[in-house]
């Protein structure tokens, strides 16, 4: 009788690991991120620079996804990737933003929690080194979801948020571009103009199918009169809800607030069933093309499938999941 029972244990004990451990019983995690779209051709691009926007969008996927692995929260997991990304000066975004047209650095950030569908944003910021990071405030610690200006910045002080002097973001490339859009006297965008890309967002669904958003920017060269773009309006460039899905934009912000990207694409999955992938490929390749917009999206649904939609010639991009998902890609 115990002789006959012991295999039998043997095999229930052997196999109970690997059911636990199998992905069918695991919650979906997921995280893409994006560093912008738009004109990147492999003949601008040099290997060295290639390597180096790579190895930075890798290193803010594998962080954010770490904290995903270790059960955080969708929120810490996109913070943490994006205040990477404005660290980079690779990226339109914290340093290495570009500059507007008095020749400082003026950024805008957003960010939505899809379970509470609570919204923060900051525009027109000119010391706050991770504008994400008082992004995510306003939407914690005020009742409020945009602060732009001033304001934001007696807010940034506020909190205790790290302000840096306006130099900090210079570099000499966002600066060249500067005086060459100057010079054309026009306003400079990564969607006609080669070179201007690096907008930067995420999106991510934790273990606990809790979905968000978040992107920075530091928008478009030359820009004057206060000019803001989409990345801060909730709906156009971030949007994140559990039900549908979350969406971080980049590309021509006007055309995105027009069509109301990030917003549309969730509003399609709610209501006509279709997938978040579809919805993606159908607002980025017909209503935004038919307006004139261009760009992309990264989107995550309540599932944790990841799409990442663009109509320009490039755009940087990153995705990684619990089903062994790990991706890089620009062009
Ligand atoms: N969408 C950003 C803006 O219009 C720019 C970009 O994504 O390149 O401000």
């Amino acid at each position: 009788m115990r002789a006959a029972f012991l295999p039998v244990l043997w095999t229930l004990l052997a196999a109970a690991p690997a059911a636990i451990a199998s992905d069918g019983d695991e919650p979906m995690i997921a995280i893409a991120i994006h560093g912008g779209a738009g004109v990147i051709s492999r003949a601008s691009m040099s290997p060295e620079n290639e390597r180096a926007y790579r190895a930075d969008l890798e290193r803010a996927l594998d962080a954010g996804y770490g904290i995903l692995e270790q059960g955080g929260s969708s929120l810490d997991a996109i913070v943490t990737a994006v205040k990477i990304l404005e660290d980079s000066p690779y990226f339109n975004a914290g340093k290495g933003a570009v500059f507007s047209h008095s020749g400082i650095n003026e950024l805008d950030a957003a960010i939505m929690d899809g379970a509470t569908q609570k919204a923060g944003a900051v525009a027109g910021v000119k010391h706050v080194r991770n504008p994400i990071e008082l992004a995510r405030m306003v939407m914690e610690r005020t009742p409020h979801v945009l602060l732009a200006g001033e304001g934001a910045e007696e807010f940034a002080l506020e909190q205790g948020v790290t302000l840096v002097p306006g130099s900090y973001f210079h570099t000499e490339r966002r600066w060249k571009q500067l005086e060459e859009a100057q010079r054309q006297d026009r306003v400079a965008d990564a969607t006609r103009d080669t070179d201007y890309f690096g907008t930067v967002g995420a999106v991510a669904r934790d273990r606990h199918g809790n979905l968000a958003a978040a992107t920075s920017t530091g928008g478009m060269t030359n820009k004057r009169w206060g000019r803001i773009g989409d990345s801060p309006i909730i709906g156009a460039g971030t949007y994140a809800d559990n039900a549908t899905c979350a969406v971080s934009a980049t590309g021509s912000g006007e055309y995105f607030i027009r069509a109301v990207v990030a917003h549309e694409i969730c509003a399609r999955v709610r209501l006509s069933g279709v997938s978040a992938a579809a919805a993606a490929r159908d607002v980025v390749h017909g209503r935004l093309k038919e307006i004139g917009g261009d760009g992309g999206v990264i989107v995550v649904d309540r599932d944790g499938a990841l799409a990442l939609e663009f109509n320009t010639e490039g755009m940087f991009r990153a995705a990684r999941d619990s089903r062994g998902r790990r991706e890089v890609a620009i062009y």
